[in-house]
């Protein structure tokens, strides 16, 4: 099991907000909850923020993001998140999936494997 690096997201994602109300429609783009919702770059951030490396989440999949702390059972979106068109969703929904203490779980698989990411780079498969 990997935990990310609590790492304080920057200011400058403010930046990003038009943007990525446009691309997500004002909801989280892994649960598409509307609570709370707002950017979260993913790490290593880039020099300059971009849509590439951000989405839009709620409160809780940022809690989930930044403490690696994702409740399985509330988790089974991320299933369909892995599917998402948008990269940066996809690596985010992969690596709160890798936060989950079961990597065995069958559905768990499916989805890593539909993400195309390397558990052990947290990055896509190349
Ligand atoms: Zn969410």
């Amino acid at each position: 099991m990997k935990r990310p690096k609590r790492i304080k997201q920057r200011a400058q994602v403010g930046l990003l907000g038009k943007e990525l109300t446009r691309r997500s429609r004002g909801r989280c783009e892994l649960c598409l909850g509307r609570e709370n919702v707002r950017g979260f770059e993913l790490v290593p951030f880039p020099e300059q923020p971009t849509i590439e490396r951000a989405l839009m989440a709620c409160g809780r999949c940022r809690t989930w993001l930044d403490s690696g702390d994702v409740d399985p059972i509330q988790a089974h979106f991320l299933s369909t998140a892995v599917w998402s068109q948008t990269e940066p969703v996809r690596l985010a929904a992969a690596r709160m999936l890798l936060t989950i203490d079961d990597p065995e779980d069958p559905w768990m698989h499916e989805a890593l494997d539909a993400a195309n990411v390397d558990p052990a780079t947290l990055e896509f498969r190349t």
